[in-house]
C-alpha cells in the first residue's frame, strides 16, 4: 500500500510514529504552529492499535484507573493549569481532583480534534493504523521514508518517534505459555480469560501491578493477586488536596558544575524532615529540576542511582490518588491482593498453571499462577529491543542509545543524536525515549511542554527543506 493521498503534491509532511499522548500532543501543538504560521502541512499520525489520542495509559476503560496526578498537573496547555479541570466541569465528569484515565484519554482526544478545526484546510491529519517497522533517508524530494508492515510506506520530509516506553523484559527464562502476559497495556491483553477466577501473580509492585489488581479482582469475585518485586515496596498516597510548592534551596545553587549523588540524598532527607508539610512537598518542587540534575550526575552515579536509589524515588515520586489506596487497602485486608518481596527465580509449567519460583533471602517459595503478569515497567536495555523501527535505527546508525541505555539519545531541542553524535535535521523525538537522557521525561508536564517546543522545530525542519526548492524553481502549488 502506498499512501499518497493526501501526501502527494509539494505540501510538506510530518510523520508522527505513535498516537499516544506524546504523538498526540505533538500533532496537536504542530497543527497550531502550523495554522498560526499560515504554512500548508500534511500530518501522518501513525499508531499500531489504532489508540490515536490515548495510547498505552489512557486507552482504558475502567473507571477505577485513575489518574495519578491531580487535574491541576495534568493540563495539556503550559500556562493553564485549570484548562483540563475546566474541561472536566464543562462536560460534566465529577471527580475529587484525580480523574478517571479514560476521560484524560477524552480530553487529549478532543484538543486534536479542536487543533485539527482550527488548522484545516491549511494543515489537517490522516490517522493511519500500522506498525512502523523501518524508517530509511531516502534522498529524494522528501527525505525521509517510512516503511509500513504489509509493505506500506509513507516519504515524509520530518518524522517524531513518538513511541512511548519499551515493553517490560521478561525476569527469567519463561515457557511459551497464552497464560503468560508480558505487556499488561497490549490491547486486551487484561481482558481475554485473565478473569476465570485462578490465581495472577503480578511481577512488579508499582502503579502498573495497582491497576492490574483492580481490574481482575474487579472482574471476577474469586481471584486473588499476588504481587512480586525485590523490595515489596508499594506507591505512596496522594495528600488531597495537594501540598503548597516548597523551593528547595538546594536549587538556587548555580545550576552548573557536577551534583553529588550522596549529598544530593542527604539534602533531600533533611528538607524532607524540615519541611512544614511533609516529604511530599519536597518531593513535587524537585520534580521539574530532575532533568538538570539528572544531567549534572556522573554516569557512574547514574548507575548507582538506578541501582540503589530510584524504587525509593518512584514510589514517592510516582502516589496513588486516596481512592485508589483505599481500593488496595480493602483488597489486602481482604486477602485478596498480598505483596511478596523476593526475586522470581525461575517459572515453569505445571498445567493448569504456571509454577512461579520466588527467592527469598535463603528459601525459596513456590507459587501457584494461574495467570502470570509482567508489570515491572519499561525494559532496561535499549539495544536488546525487538521492536523493528527501534532496532533498524540502532543498527543503521541513525539512532543511538544513551550511555545507560535507557532510551535513545537526542538534543536539548528533541532532534534525535545519530551514532557519531550529529543532530538530526530532519527525525525528532520526545517523551519516554529520552529516560535515560532526562530521566522525568514521561509524564503529561514534561511531554507538553515538549510537544509544544518540537513544534516550532519542525516547521523550521520543513521549511528550511522547502527553501531551496523554491530558489530553483521546483516547488510547486501549496494546496
Ligand atoms: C498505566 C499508566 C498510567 C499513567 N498515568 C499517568 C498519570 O496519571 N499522569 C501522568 O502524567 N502520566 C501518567 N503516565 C505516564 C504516561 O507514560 C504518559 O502520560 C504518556 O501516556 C506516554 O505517552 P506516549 O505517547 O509517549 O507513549 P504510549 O502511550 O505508549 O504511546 C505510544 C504509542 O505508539 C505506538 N507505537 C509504538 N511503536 C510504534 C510503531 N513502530 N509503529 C506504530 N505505532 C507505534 C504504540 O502502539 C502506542 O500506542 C501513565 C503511564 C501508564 C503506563
Amino acid at each position: 500500500m502506498w499512501y499518497s493521498e493526501p501526501f502527494g503534491g509539494r505540501v510538506a509532511v510530518v510523520a508522527v510514529i505513535g498516537g499516544g499522548a506524546s504523538g498526540t500532543l505533538a500533532t496537536t501543538y504542530l497543527l497550531r504552529a502550523a495554522a498560526a504560521a499560515r504554512i500548508p502541512l500534511r500530518i501522518a499520525l501513525i499508531d499500531r492499535h489504532g489508540q490515536h489520542g490515548l495510547g498505552q495509559a489512557y486507552a482504558t476503560a475502567n473507571p477505577a484507573h485513575l489518574l495519578n496526578s491531580p487535574a491541576d498537573r495534568m493540563s495539556a496547555v503550559a500556562h493553564d493549569p485549570g484548562h483540563l479541570a475546566r474541561w472536566a466541569a464543562a462536560n460534566g465528569i465529577k471527580h475529587d481532583g484525580y480523574l478517571p484515565r479514560a476521560a484524560f484519554g477524552r480530553y487529549l482526544r478532543e484538543l486534536l480534534a479542536d487543533a485539527e478545526r482550527m488548522a484545516g484546510p491549511t494543515a489537517t491529519v490522516t490517522r493511519i493504523t500500522s506498525d512502523v517497522v523501518g524508517l530509511t533517508c531516502n534522498g529524494l524530494q522528501r527525505p525521509l521514508r517510512l516503511h509500513l508492515a504489509a509493505n506500506g510506506r509513507i516519504d515524509a520530509n520530518a518524522a517524531v518517534l513518538a513511541t512511548g516506553s519499551q515493553p517490560p523484559a521478561p525476569p527469567c527464562p519463561l515457557p511459551a505459555s497464552p497464560r503468560y502476559v508480558c505487556d499488561p497495556w497490549t490491547p486486551g491483553a487484561l481482558l481475554d480469560g485473565v478473569a476465570d477466577g485462578s490465581p495472577v501473580v503480578v511481577l512488579g509492585t508499582g502503579l502498573s501491578m495497582l491497576d492490574v489488581a483492580i481490574s481482575v479482582t474487579g472482574a471476577h469475585p474469586e481471584t486473588v493477586v499476588h504481587a512480586v518485586s525485590r523490595h515489596a515496596l508499594l506507591p505512596r498516597e496522594h495528600r488531597c488536596p495537594p501540598d503548597r510548592a516548597v523551593q528547595p534551596h538546594i536549587l538556587q545553587a548555580p545550576d552548573r558544575g557536577p551534583v553529588d549523588l550522596p549529598g544530593l540524598i542527604r539534602y533531600v532527607r533533611v528538607a524532607a524532615a524540615e519541611a512544614p508539610d511533609g516529604w511530599q512537598a519536597v518531593v513535587d518542587a524537585l520534580r521539574p529540576h530532575i532533568p538538570g540534575l539528572w544531567q549534572r550526575l556522573s554516569p557512574p552515579e547514574k548507575r548507582l542511582f538506578l541501582r540503589h536509589v530510584a524504587r525509593y524515588w518512584e514510589v514517592h515520586r510516582h502516589r496513588v490518588p486516596p481512592a485508589t489506596a483505599r481500593r488496595i487497602d480493602l483488597l489486602r485486608s481482604a486477602g485478596r491482593l498480598s505483596v511478596l518481596r523476593g526475586r522470581v527465580i525461575a517459572v515453569s509449567d505445571k498445567p493448569p498453571d504456571l509454577c512461579v519460583r520466588i527467592e527469598q533471602d535463603a528459601r525459596v517459595i513456590e507459587v501457584a499462577a494461574g495467570w502470570l503478569i509482567n508489570a515491572t515497567g519499561p525494559a532496561a536495555d535499549v539495544t536488546a529491543t525487538t521492536d523493528p523501527l527501534l532496532h533498524g535505527l540502532l543498527e543503521s546508525g541513525l539512532a543511538r542509545p544513551d550511555s545507560l541505555r535507557l532510551g535513545i539519545e537526542a538534543d536539548a531541542r528533541g532532534a534525535l543524536l545519530n551514532v557519531s553524535g550529529t543532530a538530526s535535521d530532519t527525525v525528532f523525538t520526545l517523551g519516554p525515549p529520552l529516560r535515560g537522557q532526562l530521566y522525568e521525561t514521561t509524564a503529561i508536564p514534561e511531554i507538553r511542554d515538549q510537544a509544544a517546543a518540537l513544534a516550532v522545530r519542525l516547521l523550521a525542519a520543513c521549511h528550511a527543506q522547502a527553501a531551496p526548492l523554491a530558489a530553483s524553481g521546483m516547488a510547486g502549488s501549496a494546496a
